[in-house]
């Protein structure tokens, strides 16, 4: 039977389980508080990561530790008050993290990667996007032979497991791939399996208009509370109020927001990160992740988009791009990067779950209340596996694969 659905959120996650319900026949609102893509899913390095097969886990080698807590990298970084603050979720991250328990949940992420690829095709043809999409691949640079070694057996253990395209190239094939390269590395792990957008904000608004043209509704509103009521849910927002049968919180880092009201507290917690363009005739042909040091460089529309790794922070805290001067100079050493394009940096929020899988699935205590968050630092990738998974759900068919790693209900009732 199709319903009326609200989703709130138009990121990637919210855009896509839009669309998804729409091809369904339901009668969907997809509200935010912007246009579609301006968030998190605007500023991110728009790799569609067919090979990330496993979700990051809490560094736990006391090398790398120390090299955190003494603020030596600039991969990690942290602000003091707000670990204080996080600190009960850091701790479960870590304890998620340990080899015992990553090693038991990530076959559940790696079953959502896997159709990663299959899932973008379907919405990119179907809103013609072809043009925004790269399907060669990015690189991952290493500068030791250590490094490289051990992250090579790794990329071909997974290589194995999940069917994806990992190469691993020496010095002299990367010199010969990446012919702008102006240091001599070690060599690289072709990741040749993913895709990359050379615009991620756009991609998003292509798959939202084609939500529009099959005839759903975009809202731009800001949501303020959402409440059962009669057997509907309303839900209020900056332009009035909204009522449907079943609603979908899609809001990425500020998905907690709308539900500690009716008291569910899923353990989200964010990883921020930073993002500058660059104007220089750079020349590189494929995305690339410096990987010992911790930041992506990525051709884009908008010219050369350098991205940082992680900060603990506070999702409202004020910025504070501390990674990137020292991912910049190490960037200049690479390439001809040229000047930054537009101060300040853009500043974003990975929504992040302390056992590493997304929220998919009903609410536990509330009937047509669905979640669909905590997407990581695959997201962008995930959004349209996620899209479908909740429309499955909502829609009463056989879900194309077992939701009951990503319920709710792992967090308590
Ligand atoms: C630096 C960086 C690099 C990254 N690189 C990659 C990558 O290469 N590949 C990848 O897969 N992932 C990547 N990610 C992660 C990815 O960007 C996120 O996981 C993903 O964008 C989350 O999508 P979302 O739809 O859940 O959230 P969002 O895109 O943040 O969408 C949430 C939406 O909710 C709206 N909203 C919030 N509150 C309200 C309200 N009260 N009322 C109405 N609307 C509201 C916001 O406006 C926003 O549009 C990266 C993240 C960062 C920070």
């Amino acid at each position: 039977m199709t319903q009326t659905v609200i989703v709130l959120g138009a990121g990637m996650v919210g855009t896509c389980t839009a669309w998804h319900l729409r091809q369904r026949g339901h009668e969907v609102v997809l509200i935010d508080a912007k246009p579609p893509g301006q968030e998190t899913s605007f500023g991110n390095a728009g790799l569609i990561q067919r090979e990330a097969a496993e979700p990051y886990p809490f560094p736990l080698e006391a090398a790398k530790l120390w090299s955190v807590a003494t603020g030596q990298g600039f991969d990690i970084a942290w602000r003091a008050r707000a670990l204080l603050r996080i600190a009960p979720r850091l701790l479960s991250y870590a304890w998620h993290s340990a080899p015992g328990r990553h090693a038991r949940l990530a076959p559940h992420y790696g079953r959502l990667i896997q159709a990663c690829i299959f899932e973008h095709e379907a919405l990119i043809e179907s809103s013609q996007a072809h043009d925004l999409v790269g399907r060669d691949g990015y690189r991952k640079i290493y500068r030791t032979q250590a490094a490289l070694d051990r992250a090579g057996a790794d990329a071909l253990r997974i290589a194995e497991r999940w069917g994806v395209d990992n190469r691993i190239e020496d010095a002299d094939a990367l010199a010969r791939a990446e012919p702008a390269l102006r240091q001599r590395l070690a060599g690289a792990i072709w990741h040749a399996s993913t895709w990359s957008v050379r615009d991620p904000g756009a991609l998003v608004q292509s798959y939202a208009r084609d939500f529009e043209r099959l005839g759903g509704t975009f809202l731009q509103a800001r949501a303020t509370a959402l409440q059962p009521q009669g057997g509907h849910w309303q839900v209020q927002t900056s332009q009035g109020p909204v009522q449907a049968a079943q609603v979908v919180v899609a809001l990425g880092p500020w998905s907690t927001d709308l539900i500690e009201p009716l008291a569910y507290r899923p353990p989200l917690f964010v990883k921020r990160g930073y993002h500058q363009h660059y104007d220089g005739p750079h020349g590189l042909r494929l995305p690339i992740f410096d990987a010992e040091k911790g930041y992506l460089l990525v051709p884009m529309r908008a010219g050369l988009r350098l991205t940082t790794g992680a900060e603990l922070a506070l999702r409202d805290d004020p910025p504070q791009a501390s990674q990137l001067p020292g991912a910049e100079r190490c960037a200049r050493a690479l390439l001809e990067l040229g000047a930054p394009l537009a101060q300040p940096p853009w500043m974003g929020s990975r929504p992040c779950m302390v056992d590493m899988l997304p929220v998919m699935g009903p609410a536990p205590r509330h009937r047509g209340l669905w979640f669909n968050f905590g997407h990581g630092h695959q997201g962008f990738t995930l959004g349209p596996v996620a899209g479908r998974l909740l429309a499955e759900l909502i829609s009463g068919e056989p879900p194309f694969l077992d939701p009951a790693p990503y319920a709710a209900q792992r967090f308590g009732p």
